[in-house]
């Protein structure tokens, strides 16, 4: 199982911001609300999937300060390997982030989902997974669980998640 997971407006919200003023300026770690990070633990533990990175922040590689100050990416193409780092930290223990979708531009974030898919997977043994993502650009068909940046992820989003990991085939 895989969850093609965004981040700003995901793990982060306006309400988080709002509630905690200096966490902007806190980049990355004040960035990850912490209840949002457990409830992206609870779908974790109770699925057993693992991460793709689909949000900006696989770009990122040297403006991303990780914790201690560390580079959240020396090499942007690696970029995720710091993330699960961050996302552990963070409070999901559970985090194993196994890639991250192709920095090519000029096409929509659900269109580089299915070319990584396409890239690890022939079709017939696709694994279920579930696209966490603000952004409709990442609608894909009945994957696609839309969250609201003004509030992150929500215990029904989670529920709604392993919902569509784990329904029948
Ligand atoms: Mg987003």
């Amino acid at each position: 199982m895989i969850i093609f997971l965004d981040i700003d407006g995901v793990l982060n919200s306006g309400a988080w911001f709002d509630e905690n003023p200096g966490a902007l300026g806190d980049f990355p770690v004040g960035h990850l609300d912490p209840a949002a990070v457990a409830r992206l633990e609870r779908i974790l533990t109770t699925t057993g999937a693992r991460i793709v990175i689909s949000s900006s922040w696989r770009h990122g590689g040297s403006p991303l300060l990780g914790p201690g100050g560390r580079r959240l990416g020396s090499d942007r193409e690696r970029t995720y390997i710091a993330i699960e780092a961050l996302l552990r930290e963070r409070g999901a223990p559970s985090a194993l982030v196994v890639g991250q979708t192709a920095l090519f531009s000029g096409h929509t974030r659900a269109w580089q989902i299915l070319c990584w898919l396409d890239e690890h997977f022939a079709v017939e043994k696709r694994p279920p997974f579930v696209v966490l993502d603000d952004d409709p650009k990442a609608y894909v068909c009945a994957h696609f669980v839309r969250i609201s940046a003004d509030v992150g992820l929500t215990d029904p989003d989670a529920d709604d998640a392993i919902a569509v990991l784990t329904r029948p085939g």
